[in-house]
């Protein structure tokens, strides 16, 4: 008997073919719906969220809701972020394929998979040890082998990669974290929810220009607590 390869292949891979298929087309119809006509236009942008597959980026139960246009539970109360948001929050930093960014609060590693498609490097901070480990065995899986997952406070940014040319905060702080700013280059962009907690936040474009944290408000957002190491949560 011949087993045609793509079976053996999508068997070994645990990945129905035809099913992957029905996920493309649904990712395909939330960049024209969702994207596109809400005004992303960076191609980048658009043909990275046409790749991640973000129906691996949620629990298996709830893979068939992952191109909804809503934020989901990924569990211990956090949530991958709706489709538009991480879409918009990557546009506005304006990602470019020699960039080096810094994301804090990896959840999922969606949002990392998707600056992965489009700049060199991203290195990514999750306080959650749970959420941190796991998306990092599905980052690599997923063969995105320039991701680098650390488990920690993201308060302090990670020194020893510094400065980044965008760092892109997907927990609402209620302050812009000093270190981030410190970590970030001259003429370099920060997307970050800021606002009290549960409540809705600003989400802010800060660039640094001659040193100075240049602020612009995009727009009112509501993401889950900046929590702290070691302090109330
Ligand atoms: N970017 C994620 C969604 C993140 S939800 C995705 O694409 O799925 C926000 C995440 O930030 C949560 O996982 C939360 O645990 C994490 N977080 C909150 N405070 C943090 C901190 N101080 N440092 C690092 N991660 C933090």
């Amino acid at each position: 008997m011949v087993i045609p390869v793509y079976i053996l292949l999508s068997w070994l891979l645990s990945v129905d073919p035809a099913q992957e298929d029905a996920y493309k087309a649904e990712r395909e119809q939330m960049v024209e719906q969702q994207m596109k006509r809400r005004g992303i236009s960076d191609k980048a942008v658009l043909h990275a969220m046409r790749s991640v597959p973000r129906h691996l980026f949620v629990p298996p139960a709830i893979a068939s809701k992952a191109y909804q246009d809503n934020a989901l539970p990924i569990g211990h109360n956090q949530t991958i972020s709706q489709p538009y948001m991480v879409a918009y929050m990557t546009e506005a930093i304006k990602p470019k394929p020699g960039m080096k960014v810094l994301e804090i609060g990896t959840g999922s590693g969606y949002q990392a998979a998707v600056l992965a498609e489009i700049v060199k490097q991203v290195y990514t901070i999750e306080i959650i040890p749970e959420h941190g480990k796991m998306a990092a065995a599905r980052l690599k899986q997923l063969g995105y082998d320039n991701v680098e997952v650390k488990i920690g406070d993201g308060y302090a940014g990670w020194e020893a990669h510094a400065p980044f040319d965008a760092i892109v905060v997907t927990a609402g702080a209620e302050s812009v974290p000093p270190p981030l700013f410190e970590q970030l280059k001259e003429g370099g962009r920060m997307v970050i929810p800021v606002g009290p907690v549960y409540r809705t936040q600003t989400l802010k474009l800060i660039e640094k220009k001659r040193g100075k944290a240049v602020t612009r408000n995009l727009m009112p957002v509501v993401f889950v607590p900046f929590t702290r190491e070691g302090r109330k949560k």
